[in-house]
């Protein structure tokens, strides 16, 4: 538990809660009481009918959904959740030296022009500079569903945070078990991360690096997220949906019987298929690198059907 400082009002708080927004009068505030300033939110724009039908338009649409979807499914679960978030802006300017992978090719083969009998990789000194502008969102909160956690924020809609709006909604505002301070140390080593990703694309190996990363700019925003449940058939499916733009982040859908089947059946002949080509490819060694391709290629949609065919989940919107 604890008091408000502003209001005086009792409220709940769990294990690890550092910054707490009350849930009677909305005052961001430490745990000793502080009043916290940079607090922003994103509006919902999507009320709780206009994210269920958005969700089963969606889920009507994915490929296998039983045609009565729609007017069969019932809703058995609506929470609005404002989700805490960390938003760092960083600047990062790194220079590097380091070894690059090269590659000389000699002797053709005469009867394929494209192999060569021999090739010889060598390292090269390259170096050079990234200069990159970062808007790193870190979650509150650490069991965050992984989806929700890349979800993208659309922080230039951000509003300074209303707790008649949160209310007005009976939104569910997180507390955040991540302190500013905690947030600026992991969005800096997420930039620098992300700036070693970078240097990796031109050189294969670091031999030295120059790091100057600054973390400006961080606010606190709540991001409202709708948590909808529903049932059909005997099941119950699971959502999440961005109550600020209606995104489907998260789903799953019942499939048909026969959608199953159909994707069991053609995911093995796909397997085959791959497994057949993959076997020529290196008994005979006839069209050798175009047959362990294709074969790689109907394997892997054969693997990708019977988990359509197996699985519930992997349904989303493409970011
Ligand atoms: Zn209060």
């Amino acid at each position: 538990m604890a008091r408000c400082a502003f209001c005086g009002a009792e409220f709940e708080t769990g294990p690890g809660d550092i910054l707490l927004v009350c849930p009677y009068c909305g005052t961001a505030q430490t745990t000793e009481g502080a009043k916290f300033e940079k607090h922003y939110m994103i509006r919902v724009h999507f009320d709780r009918s206009d994210a269920e039908r958005t969700l089963l338009d969606w889920c009507s649409k994915q490929l296998g959904a039983p045609d009565d979807l729609a007017v069969a499914a019932r809703f058995v679960e609506a929470k609005l959740v404002f989700y805490p978030f960390w938003v760092c802006n960083v600047e990062a300017d790194t220079r590097y030296q380091g070894l690059g992978k090269d590659a000389r090719f000699y002797d053709r083969w005469p009867q394929r022009p494209e192999a060569f009998k021999r090739i010889e990789f060598y390292y090269k000194p390259e170096s050079g500079r990234f200069q990159r502008r970062y808007e790193i969102s870190i979650p509150g909160i650490e069991d965050i569903d992984e989806d929700i956690k890349r979800f993208p924020i659309p922080t230039r809609s951000r509003e300074y945070f209303s707790h008649a709006h949160a209310e007005e909604h009976d939104g569910i505002v997180l507390h955040s078990k991540v302190s500013e301070e905690q947030a600026r140390e992991q969005a800096k080593q997420e930039a620098y991360n992300r700036q070693t990703a970078l240097v990796l694309e031109e050189v294969d190996k670091i031999e030295s690096r120059d790091d100057n990363i600054k973390v400006g700019e961080a606010y606190l925003i709540h991001v409202p997220v709708w948590e909808l449940k529903y049932r059909y058939g005997r099941s119950t499916y699971k959502a999440s949906v961005s109550a600020a733009t209606g995104y489907v982040i998260e789903s799953k859908y019942p499939r048909t019987l026969a959608f199953r089947a159909a994707a069991l059946a053609g995911g093995l002949v796909f397997l085959l298929i791959g497994a057949g080509l993959f076997y020529l490819a290196l008994k005979q060694g006839l069209w050798y690198a175009g047959g362990l391709t294709s074969g790689s290629i109907f394997a892997a949609v054969g693997l990708g059907m019977l988990y359509k065919a197996a699985s519930t989940k992997e349904a989303k919107e493409e970011i």
